[in-house]
């Protein structure tokens, strides 16, 4: 694999490069990636104007929908060197997972109905899949759909629903009929969020951020026309959403980006260390540092794949299993590098919240998305077609 651009691709990432010199206001700068929303000040709402302007909000939605229409390898291009400028994209679930879907499986009406209200970041979007007791199985999902004329009633309970607080509406997956197989009795709907009968209650986690949900239905009257695909279907049509969550080199470049100021804050600071302290500390950061660039490979095999038309499977889930754990690996290594600064919460610290808050919000990163052990499964048994246990 050759990994310079080519001359094409060069020029593209310096147009990035450009716009985000001359557009990126510097108070939208993602300098607090756990601060959470960004919220609509006129800088925010100057940003978002300029990416719609080139269709950069959904680059890669084909252009006849308000996309940029870009090859998987051009929006890598961009997604890295956004990354690097840590520069906010604004599209949110609405343009990564449900967009692809509706582009895919919607009718006319709903495409009109709701593509151009994402594209101008005027609805936000939250994902209602997880359940109570259906997580990584997520086919044994039990929240009902009822046909009732020319409407759907809704009963069950979401939750882990992330933004469902700031949501105006939500995708979810509910079962249309109990007697089919598991995976064949379910359909996809799309729900305003201010229907009568949704009930969302905050979950805080231990980082003390408020970003997930309950939601609870409770005789939620659907009409017909918002099933996305075909009734029954929808476990077709939700895990088209599903693949479009994989991309990781936005991550990767954070988190080198993160072992770059521990080093450097390390480099400044690590005079006060004994000889044994420091000894430790450069070991563990070496070992980040390749770590880093490991994660940032299996970010490039991906891609790779995609531009040469394939579809990255259990090589999606080595590259998400490996760099979410390393998020929790980097975290700890900030804290051991700070020593108690790493226990404050606040601005006081050298390094800011990022690092306490960062190690708290890490315990995630192995769950959201698929668990480890799930990724586990998927390149034991696709990848090395290991049989199933
Ligand atoms: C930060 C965050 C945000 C999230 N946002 C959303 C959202 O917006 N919308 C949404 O719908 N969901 C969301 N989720 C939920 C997420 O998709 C689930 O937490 C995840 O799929 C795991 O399901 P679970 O929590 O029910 O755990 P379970 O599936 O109950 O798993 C419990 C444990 O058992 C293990 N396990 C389960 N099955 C197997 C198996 N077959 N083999 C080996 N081990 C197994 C798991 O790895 C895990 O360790 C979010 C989760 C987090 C952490």
């Amino acid at each position: 694999m050759d990994f310079r651009d080519s001359t094409a691709q060069a020029e593209w990432r310096q147009e990035v490069r450009t716009f985000l010199k001359t557009e990126l206001p510097d108070e939208v700068r993602l300098a607090d990636p756990f601060e959470g929303e960004l919220g609509n000040s006129p800088a925010v709402r100057r940003w978002r104007s300029a990416l719609a302007e080139r269709g950069w909000i959904a680059a890669g939605w084909p252009k006849e929908y308000g996309g940029a229409g870009l090859s998987p390898l051009e929006q890598f291009i961009l997604n890295e060197e956004f990354a690097e400028a840590e520069a906010p994209q604004m599209g949110g679930l609405g343009v990564m997972m449900l967009g692809p879907t509706l582009i895919s499986h919607g009718s006319p009406e709903q495409k009109s109905e709701h593509l151009p209200r994402i594209l101008k970041g005027e609805v936000q979007w939250c994902q209602g899949y997880s359940e109570p007791g259906s997580g990584s199985d997520l086919a044994s999902l039990q929240t009902r759909a009822v046909a009732d004329g020319d409407d759907f009633i809704i009963n069950g309970q979401k939750i882990w629903t992330s933004g469902a607080h700031r949501a105006d509406w939500c995708f979810m997956l509910a079962r249309t009929d109990p007697d089919a197989p598991k995976h064949r009795g379910i359909t996809y709907f799309l729900i305003d969020m201010k229907t009568p009968g949704i009930t969302v209650r905050p979950l805080v986690n231990m980082a003390n951020h408020h970003s997930f949900n309950e939601v609870f239905f409770e005789d939620v009257r659907v009409p017909r026309r918002n099933v996305l695909g075909d009734v029954n279907r929808g476990w077709y049509v939700g895990t088209t959403t599903l693949d479009f969550e994989r991309s990781s080199i936005g991550t990767a470049v954070s988190q080198r980006r993160s072992a770059e100021k521990a080093i450097a804050w390390l480099k400044q600071n690590g005079t006060g260390l004994t000889p044994n302290e420091r000894s430790n500390l450069r070991k563990e950061w070496s070992d980040r540092w390749i770590e880093v660039h490991v994660g940032t490979l299996l970010a490039h095999r991906v891609i790779s794949m995609q531009a040469a038309g394939q579809i990255p499977n259990a090589e999606a889930s080595l590259a998400k299993l490996y760099n979410s754990e390393l998020t929790q690996r980097i975290s700890r290594s900030m804290l051991k590098t700070l020593g108690t600064w790493g226990m404050v919460i606040d601005d006081r610290a050298p390094l800011g919240a990022a690092t306490s808050v960062g190690y708290l919000s890490s315990v995630s990163a192995t769950i959201a998305g698929g668990t480890s052990e799930i990724q586990r499964n998927v390149i034991s048994t696709r990848g090395l077609g290991l049989p199933r246990a």
